[in-house]
């Protein structure tokens, strides 16, 4: 039976503690830091579990010590000795194994090393394409194999709450055909169909999909996805979903279950998820904090002031409410007495963000007010403004003065620089659902309508009618678990009726034929006794990123890509051979 220990060792590094005093033990792992006392070598011998102090002692074995006099760090070894406790003045409370040392007897060298790029230890300063160009070395470093420990513990979680309620896991293909979930495809040449190409999964929608048309009622895969779009700390060209669906069932199904799977995941953070767990609207997620992902952990909260501008003299916000759009404010409590500059380039920030400037009132400490706007205003307005926005000294007021999207996205923006500047603290999870999206959105630079999820969401019934003459009000069965301002999880009920999946279609675009040469399996799948079904998917990566308390996805996968999705360790992607290319019909310009 395998019990944890191989015949090379009898414990592992961690589990020698004080309960082992004198017992006679053999470990193996790498050599961490070595120390010459003088006739007598300290090695902190290191392997998954923690790290061992060992003893080599000339007295003791003269072999031993020869040998210790060589090893260098990150040599392999195995030694036996006898656990002893520590003399009082060489006791290390800092690690676990701390109080007591092995008086090492024999020793055997399993490997050498070549001097290592960078320390093998926590909190080193290295440049991280240093550590991904190393990156078995990088993990051999505590906090790094910590993190994939807790993956892994999350991941093992994720399985047993769904296996324990009926839920089986289905592997689904990676080569197969596109599933459209709004980024580029990563595609493959089939060098059997000289031409035709393979597309990478983006996700696993639609098998997911016909796995519930197949009858088997509840699916689940931790699920590699596949999405070539622009990098950022929390993308990765591939990642990893926790994918569900299941049959029969509302929305409130798919929350519920959703709910009770995060209860237990998170408990491997010793975290008691409090449910149900908050809703918000999209709508209202836009208008209150200017993002369909808010960081609800602070306030800065978006307040609606059209009502007091409506006919100011400040030219700017009159016509903005002229023309349709909204005045809207952020009180900063604390950014009152900044230096001007920092306005500025607040201001900046919201002109990237799409505004065409950004109006601000500095309440300094002092009482004076300072603005290049007030001048502007009336005594009524100013008064309004001060009792809307329950102003005090020291406060700063930034505004938003545009068409009502616009003017809730650039706020969102600068409510984030704003938590930042002013270091509020982002402590805890706080997690909640965003529901009620749109079915559409317009893309800005085509004027088309585009799925927000992707085109197997299903409208709501009661705005079906509404589907071709105004779609942009139309709005679906859909919910996404926000943490902390990242999208964690997102899902929707889907169409499980062919004439309306072929309706959704028509608005994005594709007509019938093209609907049936794109999606023709699907549809076909349709028309045989499709369940209504639902699901949804968890981004593990993001996931384990959060509870680890990281801010890069990268930290949390074992062999990431890095912004411009190279892999350093491998140097993937990497040429072909001009055999390899002919084989698959391909000439590169
Ligand atoms: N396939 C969707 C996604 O990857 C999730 C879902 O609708 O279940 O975002």
């Amino acid at each position: 039976m395998f019990d944890g220990t191989y015949s090379i060792r009898t414990h592992t590094a961690a589990e020698v503690t004080a309960a082992c005093i004198d017992q006679q033990v053999t470990l193996a792992g790498w050599v961490g830091k070595r120390r010459d006392h003088g006739g007598l070598i300290f090695v902190d011998l290191r392997d998954r579990s923690g790290i061992i102090q060992l003893r080599i002692d000339p007295e003791q074995s003269g072999e031993a010590f020869a040998l210790g006099e060589q090893i260098r760090p990150e040599w392999v070894l195995a030694v036996t000795g006898v656990v002893k406790a520590r003399p009082a003045d060489a006791v290390n409370p800092n690690i676990p194994t701390g109080d007591v040392e092995v008086i090492v007897d024999t020793l055997t060298v399993l490997n050498r090393a070549k001097t290592p790029p960078f320390e093998i230890e926590d909190g080193i300063e290295t440049d991280e394409a240093v550590r991904l160009r190393w990156r078995y070395l990088d993990i051999r470093r505590p906090e790094v194999t910590r993190i994939l420990e807790l993956r892994s513990r999350v991941t093992a979680a994720f399985r047993n709450a769904l296996g324990e309620r009926g839920f089986l896991e289905i592997e689904t293909p990676i080569l197969t055909k596109a599933t459209p979930e709004g980024a580029r495809d990563f595609i493959v040449p089939a060098r059997l169909a000289p031409g035709k190409f393979y597309a990478l999964p983006q996700s696993p929608q639609l098998f997911k999909q016909l796995t519930m048309i197949a009858g088997l009622e509840r699916y689940y895969q931790i699920a590699r996805c596949f999405r070539d779009e622009d990098l950022r700390a929390d993308r990765q060209p591939e990642f990893t979903q926790v994918d569900v669906e299941m049959s029969f069932v509302t929305q409130e199904d798919v929350m519920q279950l959703a709910e009770d799977v995060m209860v237990e995941v998170m408990r491997t953070v010793d975290y008691e998820l409090p449910t149900p767990l908050r809703r918000i609207s999209y709508a209202d997620a836009l208008d209150t904090y200017g993002s369909d992902r808010p960081d609800t952990r602070f306030d800065l909260k978006l307040v609606d002031c059209s009502d007091i501008f409506g006919a100011s003299a400040f030219k700017v916000f009159a016509s903005a409410i002229a023309s349709g759009g909204v005045v809207k404010a952020i009180k900063a409590p604390g950014a009152g007495d900044w230096a001007r500059s920092r306005y500025d380039a607040l201001g900046k920030l919201a002109v990237d963000a799409g505004a065409k400037g950004m109006a601000w009132i500095a309440f300094t400490a002092a009482g004076e007010v300072k603005s290049p706007i007030v001048k502007f205003f009336s005594d009524e307005e100013m008064a309004q403004l001060r009792e809307r926005l329950d102003i005090h000294e020291g406060d700063l007021v930034v505004f938003g003065a545009d068409q009502r999207d616009v003017a809730n996205e650039v706020l969102g923006v600068v409510r984030l620089a704003l938590a930042d500047q002013l270091e509020l603290p982002r402590e805890g999870f706080d997690p909640l659902w965003v529901v009620d999206f749109p079915l559409f959105l317009k893309d800005k630079e085509t004027g088309r309508w585009t799925a927000n999820h992707h085109p197997f969401t299903r409208p709501f019934d009661e705005d079906l009618d509404k589907l071709t003459d105004d779609p942009g009000s139309v709005l679906s069965y859909s919910y996404d678990l926000v943490l902390n301002g990242y999208e964690v999880g997102g899902g929707t009920l889907r169409i499980h009726d062919e004439d309306l999946q072929l309706r959704v279609l028509a608005e994005l675009g594709h007509d019938e034929a093209a609907a049936r040469g794109q999606f023709g399996f699907l549809l076909d799948a349709l028309s045989y006794g499709a369940p209504p079904h639902g699901g949804i998917a968890l981004g593990l990566d993001r996931l384990v990123m959060i509870l680890a308390g990281l801010d890069s996805i990268r930290d949390v996968i074992a062999f990431p890509k890095t912004s411009s999705g190279s892999d350093l360790m491998t140097a993937a992607p990497a040429p072909v051979t001009d055999r390899a290319l002919r084989d698959l019909h391909i000439r590169v310009d």
